[in-house]
């Protein structure tokens, strides 16, 4: 999203050229660093790093792709951790299912799920096949189950039967991650048909609710359910209105949902994500404006990259979370959250 060309851009923008190695020792000096930018892009060998040099910064190019979108043809390409998760065996044994696991946020949960040694199904759209092989692909170079299970949620009895399935091809279910989501830009409430309407609350809202109450079941105490919300549950954009109110749904079903699970063994939880590079934005998500300047008005002025919220739902799946639950997660660049 634009912003003025505030002490805070022009500070942004150089800490892009330090990423790029353009940055002097004077210009380091001029902010009052304590660790110079010239330390930032990457991680050193103990694997630190500045988070403010990592991953592109706006402006993005401008682009636009027919609904639901590719993150293969994404420009810059989205980093969901292909290259860069190491598993410790966190979940060793586990078989999660995860909606909208071919692109996005839950392409890097599905990436660190299986490098932790869990057996992975992945939902998505007919649509996606080309990013879901991909993905699929990745699983099992991890030495992991992978199931796909190309359909529509929009649908309850494709939300029975991919429970149906995933359960029966992995002989169980111990993680859901219900993170399909349909988001479109809309200017006013004025320009949202009914269709619209019914089309974003199925996907993000009933979808939700069809496919945890058909898998609940089927899971043990231990398990754990994680829902994606957005920090739009708190803050909702004014070109989202009714997408900002099925995040809303989603982090109060979590913590409803949570006391209710107590009595099974299962924690739920939520992840509320700030804005990430993923495909749902470059396929309808925002205007070309806010796409061009996507993260630019988060403190630390880029977007998240998948890769950067992954372990999040890896912390909430593991049983080192186990006094965690009815909890919402944020991981939004530095703007504040509840
Ligand atoms: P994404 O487009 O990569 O993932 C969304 C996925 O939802 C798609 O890949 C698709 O497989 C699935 N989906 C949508 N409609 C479907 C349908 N009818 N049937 C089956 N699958 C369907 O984008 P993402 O940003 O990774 O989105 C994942 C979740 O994160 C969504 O719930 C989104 O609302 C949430 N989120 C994203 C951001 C962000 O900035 N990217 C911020 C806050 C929350
Ligand atoms: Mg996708």
């Amino acid at each position: 999203m634009p912003s003025n060309d505030t002490p805070s851009t022009a500070r942004r923008r150089l800490m892009q050229g330090a990423a790029a190695g353009l940055m002097t020792g004077v210009a380091a000096h001029a902010f009052g660093q304590a660790s110079g930018p010239e330390a930032t892009g990457t991680a050193d060998a103990a694997g630190l790093a500045d988070p403010r040099g990592l991953h592109p910064h706006p402006p993005f190019p401008a682009q636009q792709q027919p609904w639901p979108g590719l993150a293969g043809r994404m420009v810059p390409r989205p980093d969901h951790g292909e290259t860069s998760y190491v598993g410790t065996g966190r979940l060793t044994g586990r078989r999660a299912l995860i909606t909208g696991g071919d692109s996005g946020i839950g392409r890097a949960a599905a990436i660190a799920f299986a490098r932790e040694g869990a057996d992975v199904a992945i939902v998505y759209l007919p649509a996606e096949e080309p990013d879901a092989r991909e993905v699929v692909q990745i699983i099992r170079a991890a030495g992991r189950q992978a199931v796909a299970l190309p359909g529509d949620i929009r649908s309850e009895t494709f939300c029975e039967a991919l429970v149906a399935s995933a359960v029966q091809q992995m002989r169980g279910l111990d993680i859901l991650v219900n993170n399909a989501g349909r988001q479109h830009s809309h200017d006013s409430i004025l320009d949202i048909s009914t269709e619209d309407f019914d089309w974003t609350l199925r996907t993000n809202l009933y979808a939700m609710f069809w496919i945890t109450k058909a898998a609940i079941p089927h899971m043990p105490p231990g398990a754990a359910i994680i829902n994606t919300a957005s920090v739009n549950a708190y803050d909702p954009s004014e070109n989202l209105l009714d997408y900002a109110l099925t995040k809303a749904g989603i982090a109060n079903f979590t913590k409803g949902l949570a006391k209710q699970m107590v009595k099974r063994g299962i924690r739920v939880n939520a992840v509320a994500p700030g804005p990430f590079w993923t495909a749902l934005q470059v396929s309808g998500g925002q205007t070309m404006e806010n796409l061009t300047h996507f993260g630019e008005r988060v403190p630390l002025g880029r977007p998240g990259q998948p890769a950067e919220i992954a372990p999040l739902y890896v912390q909430l799946a593991s049983t080192q979370a186990s006094y965690v639950t009815g909890q919402v997660f944020g991981a939004s660049g530095g703007a504040g959250q509840p």
